[in-house]
């Protein structure tokens, strides 16, 4: 899949949408002001967001936007998987379930009762990240999307070059900026349960050079330590319950943060009964 800035020679890309807030292609969406020169590689097909054209033609780039929730979108999803060349997880929700996920670890009929006024009208299902059906060939993490990540992702496949993937914790490019570390720095405090020794990073430490903890959106960094993560925050004094929360927020259905929202609760959420751990 090559493209130069002859027009039809674009990479021919396509958005779905399927359970999350849309946010990433908003993020998206903003880029197009930005980048122009980046995204003249791509000619979309399909993007419900920018334009109302409907599906017509073909495209061999599909970014996914969301997890699955329902039992149709993982027939949509294989049909997608089938015409596109390169799929790409777009987004904390398509990789690791996202905030929608937060859901599979309560009892579904409670949420389902809590959302909707008849919960017997609705077919909804576990949240899953995109990969638990379909082979994802790249992801682009975080809650939201990256820009520069974006951009080098787009720039890569346009070339037919594997993209960079980062396996550094948010806690190097943190140290780079010479912020403060709010870890070690505000014992005791919800603020200082900062996940970027655990979290992979990309994001150009958005939140901790704001002062605020990391949330661990672009799910775990290669190999991490979650052990020693669970153990500085019991030493902190935080809760079972504060942990749990925070290592479920944005990629509790990755196995790595899982095993740390389960290091103080065995709790038996309908999800585990699912999917092996
Ligand atoms: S990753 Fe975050 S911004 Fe993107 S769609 Fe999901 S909830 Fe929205
Ligand atoms: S504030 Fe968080 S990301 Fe930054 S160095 Fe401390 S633990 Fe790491
Ligand atoms: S600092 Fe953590 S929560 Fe914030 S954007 Fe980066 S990975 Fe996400």
């Amino acid at each position: 899949m090559t493209a130069n800035s002859n027009s039809n020679q674009k990479v021919k890309a396509a958005v779905f949408k399927f359970t999350c807030c849309a946010g990433c292609q908003f993020a998206l969406l903003h880029f197009f002001d930005q980048q122009v020169e980046t995204l003249e590689l791509l000619d979309f097909v399909y993007f419900k967001m920018a334009r109302r054209k409907e599906l017509d033609e073909p495209y061999e780039l599909a970014f996914i936007e969301g997890g699955v929730s329902a039992p149709e979108h993982i027939e949509q999803l294989k049909a997608i998987r089938k015409q596109a060349k390169t799929l790409v997880a777009f987004g904390a929700c398509a990789a690791h379930g996202g905030v929608p996920a937060i859901k599979d670890w309560q009892t579904e009929i409670d949420v389902e009762e809590r959302a909707y006024p008849d919960p017997l009208l609705v077919s909804s299902m576990k949240v899953s990240p995109v990969d638990e059906f379909v082979k994802v060939d790249h992801y682009l993490r975080g809650c939201p999307i990256d820009e520069v990540e974006f951009m080098e992702m787009i720039r890569s496949i346009a070339a037919d070059k594997r993209p960079y993937v980062r396996e550094h914790p948010v806690c190097l490019e943190c140290k780079l900026k010479n912020n403060i570390c709010i870890l070690l720095m505000r014992e005791g405090v919800q603020e200082s349960m900062c996940l970027g020794p655990v979290t992979r990073g990309g994001c150009r430490v958005v939140c901790t050079s704001n002062m605020r903890a990391c949330f661990g959106c672009r799910g775990p960094m290669s190999n991490p330590n979650i052990a020693e993560m669970v153990r500085t925050f019991k030493g902190k004094g935080f809760s079972g319950k504060d942990i749990e929360m925070r290592f479920t927020e944005y990629a509790g259905l990755s196995a790595e943060f899982r095993e740390g929202a389960r290091a103080y609760y065995e709790r038996k959420a309908p999800y585990y009964k699912r999917k092996a751990a």
